[in-house]
């Protein structure tokens, strides 16, 4: 009974690396690559499957239509989506981006497309009645965006300007009363306004911003190629279309205020249940092959350490010394720095040129989990009693082979349930990879609260998923010493 649970876990496990491996399929034609950030409706957003939709990816898909390229859309934080372009990790970013001289030194831009204001959003009942009033105030912006700028420029000294990561999360802090208003563009307002009961606008005398797309300095002939195409799009009256669709959508329906409707919302209306299923699946397939990593760095750093601590005294290896010293630099600057600043430095300085965000968030995860099982299985092997080593090299056996059959075998008993909790805590920090762009169970939650408005349900619901993740991984831990002890008894 207990194989046939422990054999149909496995698969599940299984399944969860291929649906997270699952890669949709390629066309073949030359890649138009455009970052955004899919936290902005309706310029960007993410539908209910999970895709890209909004004005700047309908214009996008017709610039790259005809252009005769396959676009892929890259979805980042606000400020990583600019940056993307401007390294040239992108082709492109489309993201509301507002020309400016700052960001006109270090990228240059298409014509623009679409123009903007920034516009205040208070609550219905709000004692804020034109920017006049913004000083003293606490006022959510977007961070890294032109209203962030003008509001640190001008109320940075005297109110509490904070900056969001979008502006979605900027409006649930507003309705959560955690903030007294969100400056963000005139766009974007309207949809929050129209999605959410008890919001209105006020206006700003803040200039006209105009939206163009972004480019790399030395992507000049993609950007006239792009220019051409997009003037066309202007003058069909293309983009007039697309920009009418997406102001005059329906807003999300209705199921109330109360549990049931925020429930309904967040996890039934639209199949939303399905990227839950999917994050799990991706949330797996990173686990699963950090682990790979993690355990064979993690062992090869163990015995170059152990041999290197057991060699007799007199006998010193030159070689042997250089690599162990590498090994403990590796294990010490790991183990004393935190997981995310290793992420971000991975996602934004060794690999700034990669799009590969999961596959970065695995390299690191796996390269710092190795670093913890290094020690965990060093511990392991040093605990056992030195004389095992010495009994089998009598019997003739080489170091490898002891290590092999005598050594190794008794020692992985001890540090089991060390290496359980290294997975646990592996599987657990995968959440950190949608910090660097990485898709996971934390990216599907975020961007379901983004086209609901509602942080609770995702978030929680998101915590119980790894919670039972967890659970069930525990439990196969139990099973698995509860088998080595019965072998050792036989
Ligand atoms: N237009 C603003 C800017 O460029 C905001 C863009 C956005 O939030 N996506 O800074």
């Amino acid at each position: 009974m207990k194989r046939i649970v422990v054999l149909a876990l496995t698969c599940i496990l299984l399944l969860g690396v291929l649906v997270g491996c699952s890669k949709p399929e390629q066309s073949g034609k030359e890649k138009l690559i455009m970052s955004t950030s899919a936290g902005f409706p309706p310029y960007e957003m993410t539908d209910d499957e999970g895709n890209y939709i909004g004005i700047d990816v309908e214009i996008a898909y017709a610039i790259a239509d005809e252009l005769g390229m396959e676009l892929v859309i890259d979805d980042l934080e606000f400020a990583a989506a600019l940056e993307a372009a401007k390294s040239g990790k992108s082709d492109m970013v489309m993201a509301g981006v507002t020309v400016n001289e700052e960001r006109e030194k270090e990228m240059i831009f298409s014509i623009p497309y679409a123009t903007a204001v920034q516009v205040i959003i208070v609550t219905e009942d709000s004692e804020i009645r034109s920017k006049e009033d913004l000083p003293g105030k606490s006022i959510g912006t977007q961070i890294g965006t032109t209203g962030n700028i003008y509001c640190e420029d001008d109320y940075g000294e005297v109110s509490n300007v904070i900056g969001y990561d979008n502006g979605i999360t900027a409006i649930q802090a507003l309705k959560n009363g955690q903030i007294d208003c969100v400056v963000v563009d005139n766009a974007p307002a309207q949809t929050f306004v129209k999605d959410n009961k008890g919001l209105k606008i006020l206006e700003t005398e803040y200039k006209t911003e105009q939206y163009a797309i972004g480019f790399a300095k030395n992507k000049t002939e993609l950007r006239d190629k792009v220019n051409e195409v997009l003037k066309k799009l202007i003058d069909n009256g293309t983009v007039a279309e697309i920009v009418d669709a997406y102001i005059n959508a329906e807003p999300e329906k209705d199921y109330g205020d109360g549990f049931w409707g925020k429930f309904h919302r967040a996890f039934i209306a639209r199949n939303r249940w399905k990227q839950y299923l999917s994050g799990v699946g991706s949330t797996l397939m990173v686990t699963a092959l950090a682990l790979v990593i993690g355990v064979v760095l993690g062992v090869l750093v163990a015995i170059i350490r152990t041999a290197h601590d057991q060699q007799r005294p007199g006998r010193k290896n030159v070689i042997l010394g250089f690599v162990n010293g590498i090994c403990k630099v590796y294990i010490t600057v790991i183990r004393g720095t935190p997981m995310l600043v290793q992420l971000l430095i991975m996602g934004f300085v060794i690999f700034s040129s990669s799009r590969s965000y999961t596959a970065i968030g695995i390299l690191t995860l796996g390269i710092n989990s190795g670093a913890y099982v290094a020690e965990i299985i060093r511990g392991g092997l040093m605990s056992l009693d030195p004389g095992q080593m010495e009994a089998s090299r009598s019997l003739g056996m080489n170091y490898i082979d002891s290590m092999r059959f005598v050594v190794v075998p008794q020692a992985f008993k001890s540090i089991l349930p060390s290496l359980g909790n290294e997975f646990i805590t592996l599987l657990k920090d995968t959440a950190l990879i949608y910090t660097i762009g990485g898709k996971e169970l934390v990216y599907a939650a975020r961007a379901i609260a983004n086209r609901t408005y509602e942080q609770m349900f995702p978030l929680v619901g998101s915590a119980v998923i790894y919670l039972v993740l967890v659970l069930i991984f525990t439990w196969l831990q139990g099973l698995l010493e509860r088998r080595l002890r019965q072998s050792d008894r036989r």
